[in-house]
This record gives structure tokens, C-alpha cells and sequence, in this order.
């Protein structure tokens, strides 16, 4: 089969081996998957991982090894931690953080840039009709926005500044505007800016900010992986408020810490969340994901795509199988 393979160096093969599942697995046809800033992170030397990328697909479950078949011919989307199964955070279902987890494409685990990906049975959810290929690929990163209304206890009174306009901040911004929420997005680029304008959130140039708008917010969103993104957010944030981290900032700065304490801001991290919720929340069909896809490229262009990836104006690329 066709796989997209990083061995310090990135390389397209045709004759990579098929995977065969596991008890309790299966064998799932990959039809779109989409390139993350994880993996281009990867490429970079990211979790220190060699073998196939990719975590985000959309497939058909072709075979399955076990009893339970209810899933055979199926398309489905995965959740892609695999837990133990066997510690406190599996037992409570929180396999994203057990502490032995594989995660698809980013740790121990053969992804899904490929023609065949393995899963367990466990990790898979049926796609509704109603929702087609291109807007289910989102169903990880949406997860991820979600996961923060997990957390939170958002009233409707308070106000959310989400700040960045990348893929992730726009689809948080998108994601607490379809969950009723009162939620402005702050980013650099007006052409990313406008795609969350149109579908209703409120939004402002991050040159536009001024000395009114600090202390202005309940919850602010971090999610530009920047620290003076992280250094804005603490301006924004009403004493008392809480910070959530969404993207993690590497820095070898110094960070002045001391207005969390004088204003007893609260910092929240928080990354992967649940599928279902999100792709109950895409049959409600609120959010239009086809603005956020910059190219759809045959995965024979996957290095191409990899390339395009990393253009500024750039959101998200699809690789059709
Ligand atoms: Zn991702
Ligand atoms: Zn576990």
C-alpha cells in the first residue's frame, strides 16, 4: 500500500506493508485525511517519531478482527489515543491520558496517512449520513475546542476572547459560537478573521486592540502557541478570570508570572476532547468547515501538500486517497 513514512526524512512509498488488526481491531480504508501542524511539528523532530503519519481520516472499516461486526462496511472516524486499558484514566475513559496510551501517528503508532490504518473497534465512531467527508475530518480539532466546554462551566453572562486565528482558534471560535456562547475572535489576519465573521462570531484585529479592551474578558482562549500570545491573553483576562492554554508554547524566555497572582487568574490546560460530542454537534450542521480547506490534493501530492502546509494563508489541507 501507499504510505506516507517520516524517517528523518519524509518520503511517499508505494509498497509499504498492509497492517493486519488486532483482536478487537480493524482494518479501516482510508477515503481523506488532513495535514495538522502536529504532524508538519513531526517532520521537525516533534515526540521523536519514525513511522507513518497522520491522525485525522475519514475511512470505510473493511475488516474486523473479533465478534462484535456491527461496524463492517461502515465509515467511521478515530479517536487516537489507544489507552492500556488497564489503569485508573482507562477505567474512567480517559485513555488520552493513560500513561502506556499510542496515539495515532505522533507515538508508537502507525497513523493514518495511508491506504490502511488499524484501530480498535474501541477508538471508532460511525460517521452520520448527514455529514460528508470533508466536515468529518474536522472532527478531531473541533473535539479538541469542545473539550473546553468539558472543563468549564461557562455562564451565559460571561464573555470569551478566543485569540488566534489559525485552524485551531478559528475552529474554537466557531465551536463556542455554535454552543451559544458570547464569544469575540481576536488574530492577525483579517482573511481568517472574516471566515468566523461570516458565520456570526464577533471578531478584531489584534492591532486594533487598545488599552480598553484589557480586563475585559472571563475566559480567554489561548490559542496562537506564541508567547506573546500567552503575555496578551494575561492582559485580557478579568481578575478572577480564567486562562485556558490550547496550544502549547515553547519558549525559552522568561515569563512573568506575577499578574496570575495578583489578579487570581486561573490557567487551565486543555487539549484533546471527545468525538462524539463533536460530530453530534456537525449533524446539527451550524458550523460550514468548507471555508476552512485551503486544497484538496490527490495523497499521491502528499509532499506537495506538506510544502503548501506551511504558506502563511494556509488552514487546512486535504489528502484524497
Ligand atoms: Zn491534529
Ligand atoms: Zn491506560
Amino acid at each position: 500500500m501507499r504510505a506516507l513514512v517520516f524517517n528523518d526524512k519524509l518520503e511517499l512509498k508505494q509498497d509499504f506493508k498492509k497492517p493486519t488488526p488486532k483482536q478487537n481491531e480493524a482494518l479501516i480504508k482510508v477515503k481523506l485525511v488532513g495535514i495538522c501542524n502536529t504532524d508538519y511539528e513531526i517532520t521537525k523532530g516533534y515526540m521523536g517519531y519514525n513511522g507513518i503519519l497522520g491522525h485525522e481520516f475519514v475511512g470505510i472499516v473493511e475488516e474486523i478482527n473479533g465478534d462484535n461486526k456491527s461496524l463492517l462496511g461502515k465509515r467511521v472516524v478515530g479517536e487516537i489515543n489507544l489507552g492500556c486499558k488497564n489503569c485508573e484514566y482507562c477505567a474512567k475513559g480517559l485513555e488520552r491520558h493513560c500513561p502506556n496510551r499510542q496515539t495515532l501517528g505522533i507515538y508508537n503508532k502507525d497513523g493514518c496517512f495511508a491506504d490502511y490504518v488499524t484501530l480498535p473497534l474501541s477508538n471508532l465512531l460511525e460517521v452520520n449520513e448527514k455529514i460528508n467527508n470533508e466536515t468529518a475530518i474536522f472532527v478531531e480539532p473541533l473535539a479538541a475546542a469542545l473539550e473546553i466546554l468539558e472543563q468549564l462551566h461557562i455562564k451565559p453572562y460571561e464573555k470569551v476572547c478566543v485569540l488566534g486565528d489559525g485552524k485551531l482558534g478559528l475552529i474554537t471560535a466557531l465551536a463556542l459560537n455554535a454552543s451559544n456562547i458570547d464569544v469575540t475572535l481576536i488574530g492577525k489576519h483579517q482573511n481568517k478573521l472574516d471566515i468566523a465573521k461570516e458565520q456570526n462570531v464577533k471578531t478584531m484585529l489584534l492591532d486594533n486592540l487598545s488599552k480598553e479592551n484589557n480586563k475585559s474578558f472571563d475566559i480567554v482562549v489561548e490559542a496562537t502557541g506564541r508567547l506573546s500570545g500567552f503575555e496578551t491573553s494575561i492582559n485580557l483576562v478579568k481578575p478572577r478570570g480564567v486562562l485556558v492554554l490550547k496550544s502549547t508554547i515553547a519558549t525559552g524566555k522568561e515569563l512573568n508570572l506575577a499578574p496570575i497572582v495578583i489578579d487570581e487568574i486561573t490557567v487551565l490546560g486543555s487539549r484533546c476532547g471527545q468525538f462524539a460530542s463533536a460530530l453530534r454537534l456537525m449533524e446539527k450542521d451550524i458550523i460550514d468547515f468548507s471555508k476552512l480547506v485551503s486544497s484538496k490534493l490527490s495523497f499521491n501530492d502528499a509532499i506537495i501538500g506538506f510544502e503548501k502546509n506551511k504558506e502563511q494563508d494556509t488552514i487546512k489541507i486535504l489528502l484524497e486517497m
